[in-house]
């Protein structure tokens, strides 16, 4: 049996890691759950699945929660997370919020030597080698659930890392790639939020259009496997068969593929080294299939070269540039500034900030709060 602590669990990630640990109730057990804010949803898996703690972020919330009368311990905000992180008992800490929130939280579990399923791209771009070096250090395994990490993760397994020539990832290429420059000046929110292939947050959906998040999966693959950017190639590939590639120094080029479904990559998180049967169908080869593949165009996506600029930079550039992006995206789905703007804001707000070198956790929360400010002024 392997008991679970959700950090995460109201999101799309979060729901789908409960879909699977019922699929696969012989095997798994929640111990703990811990939401943002929605505390209908977490009172309904706390029904369900009877954790021994769970937390709630906005303290508010985590009141009524607790009014309502559920039958476990709630606690709250920051300090809540964390609990639920470090909970006694878990084998695996699932690593699932929506932004830098989960940073804190995911390094406690870290630190308690705990295997952590990671979706929180936030944790590797922000804190990527101080991430690596406490899992280390503690003899933390770090799995990763997002789709193309995990096609990378899988391709590696078993593999010397000498023998890699490059780690190849695959974008959708979002809704926005056939659009000219002119184009892309006047796309709405609405067209940026309808993402061809997967149905997520509006964060990463936004992110998805501007192809920043290729850049954040960039720099989250560079950290996890300790490879500089300019080994790590992104090709545009729509149907989202192919998750992403290893080039190995032979030329041999290996890929991992199936539907484009979060279910199998958080699966096989879940029950990593071993695999068990899945919840969708077999692929369907039976009626023809072409996929395609082509090279990005980062003069119309910026922020895929800008994420390259800041892994060659490193210091506190990739740090800066998350949450300022973070703040832009915001600011595009409050309608305040248009789809060109956040990365034209993005760069000129990178350009302008000083490279710190990332010494401790103060300095990642320095440099986000300095990011978040100017980003929203900017
Ligand atoms: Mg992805």
């Amino acid at each position: 049996m392997k008991r679970l602590s959700i950090i995460g669990s109201t999101g799309s990630i979060g729901k789908n890691t409960l879909k699977i640990a019922s699929h696969l109730k012989e095997e798994f057990e929640v111990v703990a759950l811990a939401a943002k804010s929605n505390i209908d949803l977490l009172e309904e898996q706390i029904k369900e699945f009877r954790p021994k703690l769970v937390a709630v972020y906005d303290e508010t919330k985590a009141i009524e929660l607790k009014r309502r009368g559920v039958a476990v311990e709630v606690l709250a905000s920051m300090e809540g997370l964390t609990a639920v992180a470090e909970i006694e008992g878990a084998d695996l800490v699932v690593s699932a919020t929506n932004g830098s929130i989960g940073l804190i939280p995911t390094l406690a579990a870290i630190r308690k030597g705990r295997q952590v399923a990671l979706a929180t791209k936030e944790v590797l771009v922000s804190a990527g080698s101080m991430v690596m070096e406490e899992a280390k250090r503690y003899g933390a395994k770090i799995i990763p659930i997002d789709s193309e990490l995990t096609a990378l993760f899988q391709c590696l397994n078993g593999e010397r890392r000498e023998d890699v020539a490059r780690l190849i990832l695959t974008a959708s290429g979002g809704p926005f790639r056939n659009l000219s420059e002119a184009e892309l000046r006047s796309v709405s929110l609405k067209a940026a939020l309808n993402h061809p292939n997967y149905d997520m947050g509006t964060k990463v959906t936004i992110d998805s259009s501007t192809l920043m998040n290729k850049g954040l999966e960039l720099l989250e693959a560079s950290a996890l496997f300790e490879m500089p950017v300019d080994k790590i190639d992104v090709v545009v590939h729509p149907e989202q068969v192919v998750h992403s590639m290893i080039e190995f120094v032979d030329q041999s080029i290996m890929a991992q593929m199936g539907e484009p479904n979060m279910l199998p990559p958080i699966q096989y998180a879940l029950t990593y080294p071993t695999r068990r049967r899945g919840l969708l169908k077999k692929f369907n080869f039976t009626k023809a299939l072409s996929l395609q593949f082509y090279p990005p165009d980062t003069e119309r996506f910026r922020c895929l070269r800008l994420a390259y600029e800041a892994g060659r930079e490193g210091g506190s550039l990739p740090c800066f540039m998350n949450a300022a992006n973070e703040v832009l995206v915001q600011r595009f789905a409050n309608e305040r500034i248009s789809w060109p703007a956040i990365g034209e804001k993005l760069e000129k707000l990178m350009l302008n900030h000083p490279i710190e070198k990332m010494s401790s956790f103060d300095t990642i929360l320095a440099i986000e709060s300095e990011a978040r400010e100017l980003a929203a002024e900017a």
